[in-house]
């Protein structure tokens, strides 16, 4: 599916495509871009910034509106490598999470991520596992 070509030129004009990525943000616009639906998205979102944006969870950065517009929902869960679903499980399956965990997706780093519901605790691994780092 080509992009259109009005959105096509936009995105050149704002300089946020460069040759060769037209690929990548076609994968990335699935609903039509509309100032309406950022907008929505931003006020629904969290703290946490722009849901698509790989650079959210970095303390130094904040999610600006090119993250919004750039990113947008990110990667969506069922785009997932099969590789990486194959070992989440496996270490879930070996790790089981605690009462009260969670596992979260994050479009953004299209990773899982675990958190506490009763200590706001987070993990990028089940916080049984050896080589957790609960934060
Ligand atoms: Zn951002």
């Amino acid at each position: 599916m080509p992009l259109p070509a009005a959105l096509l030129a936009r995105l050149k004009r704002r300089g946020i495509l460069q040759e060769g990525e037209e690929e990548e943000v076609i994968a990335e616009s699935y609903d039509d871009d509309s100032k309406t639906t950022s907008t929505i998205r931003k006020q629904a979102s969290n703290a946490a910034g722009a849901p698509g944006c790989p650079n959210k969870w970095n303390p130094f950065h904040s999610c600006v509106e090119f993250c919004y517009d750039y990113w947008r929902e990110g990667t969506p869960e069922n785009r997932l490598p099969v590789e990486y679903n194959r070992r989440r499980l496996r270490m879930l399956k070996k790790y089981p999470l605690p009462n009260g965990w969670k596992e979260v997706y994050d479009p953004g780093v299209a990773r899982h991520y675990y958190w506490s519901t009763e200590t706001d605790e987070v993990s990028w691994l089940s916080p049984v596992h050896p080589k957790a780092i609960i934060g």
